[in-house]
């Protein structure tokens, strides 16, 4: 492949696999991909990662990507994460078409397959436990040993299994095993069990069955089945690949057959993406659900004001690898603040509002002033915003005693308000009893509005809003949900011990610009000097929240480095 410049682009080494079987012409010359997801919790920022790279690899070589559901297992699947994988997956701007799988689909096929290796000889049913079977499986240097129910015949293998299938047996009395080599150095060859007892109900085969295959026995084969050309999966199944192609072996007809090719799973730093562990804070309410904006789900980075392109991008960048690694949670954070920066207007709010009275500002008067709405993108044109004699700025732009380098404001200090004016701070009121400022008097020079052309230079800009005009919000400044770079791998300690104290602060009373009325949920701006903002979905034009999705610069790479 070649890219614009003429240049050989260079391939990570799926792709790389891809071309070398292209120019083979194996599997007719197709690419076909597949997402499985197993639909027991929300898809996380690891999950995007492997669509970008499947749905990715199916756009570049004209191929396809199926959606799979890998639904075996009846117990911990639910109707409500199908729905919301469908709706992360298309939210990141992918699309299989009407290629909607569901392992479940397969079962007829798959028990009629195990029906086949019985016959063959190289299924049996065994009455064991699943205690006495795990205990008979030897370890990786020592050989397993064999079930005393190895040997029956075929008849008495096809006749207990029909049983098992019928309803006969209590769950857990009988399991199908593969018939393969008990002293296998790989332990997924030891005979691996192909079928359990359940008597449960499924999402969608209902009652239908009370035998469930056993993932390693529905995985591979369904990707056989869906025509799957490149299954790529994250580095533990290297070990089942084995496995995989023992089926497909008595099962494929033809030459087309999937090929597995293993890459490292995204890990993140201050990140866990576990879904039993991540189902855990949602269960015991450490988070508003699986969409908490603090959650590395799909869904909790769309309410934090993550953009689709974002997620995309960073996918990209960090690349695939073959050996584990972790990524540094900043690269995700740079990405979002990378595309907001285009793409977000920038408007002014103050979080901690501090009142500034301009005492030489005539009463009354407002004046509208021209600001633009993007440096970065003079498409974006520009607005207006009010201007009068009583303000707020920041609380923090302000201090009595200053040091040196303080180019905020002072008493007797100068500052430009962004967009207005220079103004001089003159004097400030406190209350005596608590020490608070409770409002500054500033005057204004009238020379120095923005854009007229004067020459009047001071070091420090603030933003500020106009205090008659502003709208009330509320404001959460989310964080980090966990304080430690690996809260999970740390000896004897749980890793809730180290959720982040400070990951969600509620900021109310905040004052923000006019302009900011009538704002659809998930509209991103910047808030000058102080990160990127969207509406949270909750929002009301009488009750206006924002959620900050990143500050402006990264504060936590400061603090290790201290
Ligand atoms: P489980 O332990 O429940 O199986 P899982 O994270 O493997 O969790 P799946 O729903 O089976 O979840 O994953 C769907 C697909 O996403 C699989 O192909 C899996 O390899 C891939 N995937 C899951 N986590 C990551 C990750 N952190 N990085 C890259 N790919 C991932
Ligand atoms: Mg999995």
């Amino acid at each position: 492949m070649k890219n614009n410049s003429g240049a050989r682009e260079s391939l990570n080494f799926i792709e790389a696999i891809i071309e070398e079987d292209l120019r083979l012409g194996k599997n007719e010359k197709r690419v076909h991909t597949r997402f499985p997801p197993e639909p027991n919790g929300y898809l996380h920022i690891g999950h995007a990662k492997s669509i970008c790279l499947n749905f990715g690899l199916a756009n570049k070589y004209n191929g396809k990507c199926n959606l799979r559901f890998d639904d075996t297992n009846p117990s911990k699947e639910e109707v409500e994460y199908v729905n919301s994988i469908k709706d992360d997956i298309r939210w990141l701007g992918f699309d299989w078409e009407d290629r909607e799988y569901y392992a479940s689909d397969y079962f007829d096929k798959l028990y009629e397959f195990a029906v086949k290796l019985i016959k063959l000889g190289l299924a049996y049913v065994d009455d064991q436990s699943a205690e006495s079977i795990a205990g008979q499986k030897g370890t990786p240097t020592q050989p397993g040993q064999e079930s005393p129910f190895r040997n029956r015949t075929v008849e008495e293998n096809l006749d207990l299994f029909e049983r098992m299938k019928a309803g006969e047996f209590r769950d857990g009395t009988r399991v199908l095993r593969a018939k393969i080599d008990m002293a296998s150095p790989n332990m997924h060859m030891r005979d691996p069990m192909l079928y359990r007892i359940k008597h449960e109900s499924h999402h969608r085969t209902g009652d239908r069955w009370c035998i469930y295959p056993m993932y390693d026995f529905a995985h591979g084969q369904s990707d056989y089945f869906e025509g799957i050309t490149h299954s790529i999966c994250t580095l533990e199944f290297e070990v089942h690949r084995p496995l995989y192609d023992w089926f497909t072996q008595y099962l494929a007809e033809g030459s087309c057959r999937p090929r597995q090719i293993e890459f490292a799973r995204l890990n993140l730093n201050y990140t866990i993406m576990s879904k039993r562990r991540l189902l855990e804070l949602v269960k015991e309410g450490h988070v508003s659900g699986w969409d908490d904006p603090r959650m590395p789900t799909i869904s909790g980075l769309r309410k934090r004001g993550y953009t689709p392109e974002s997620i995309r991008n960073f996918a990209d960048r960090i690349g695939v690898a073959k050996r584990d690694n972790v990524i540094d949670v900043a690269l995700l954070e740079h990405a979002v603040r990378e595309d907001l920066n285009l793409k977000a207007p920038r408007v002014m709010a103050v979080l901690n509002p501090l009142k500034v009275i301009i005492t030489n500002y005539p009463e009354g008067q407002v004046e509208e002033l021209e600001t633009i709405n993007n440096p970065e993108d003079e498409s974006m044109g520009t607005r207006k915003i009010p201007f009068s004699r009583e303000l707020f700025i920041e609380r923090e732009d302000f201090m009595m005693d200053p040091p040196k380098k303080f180019f905020r404001l002072a008493p007797g200090s100068e500052v430009r308000l962004k967009s207005a004016y220079i103004i001089k701070c003159e004097d400030y009121v406190k209350d005596e009893k608590t020490g608070e400022i409770l409002e500054l008097h500033c005057t204004y020079d009238p020379a120095t509005k923005s854009g007229s052309g004067s020459d009047r230079k001071v070091k420090g800009t603030l933003h500020w809003v106009s205090a008659p005009h502003a709208i009330d919000a509320e404001v959460r400044l989310y964080d980090r949900l966990f304080n430690h770079e690996d809260p999970a791998g740390q000896k004897d300690r749980d890793y809730k011990e180290f959720l982040n104290p400070d990951s969600l602060k509620r900021l109310t009373g905040c004052k923000l610009e006019p302009s900011l009325t009538n704002m659809k949920p998930l509209d991103k701006f910047q808030f000058q000097r102080q990160g990127y903002f969207c509406v949270d979905p909750d929002s009301t034009n009488e009750h206006p929240v924002f959620n900050r999705t990143v500050p402006l610069r990264d504060s936590w790479t400061k603090m290790k480095d201290r």
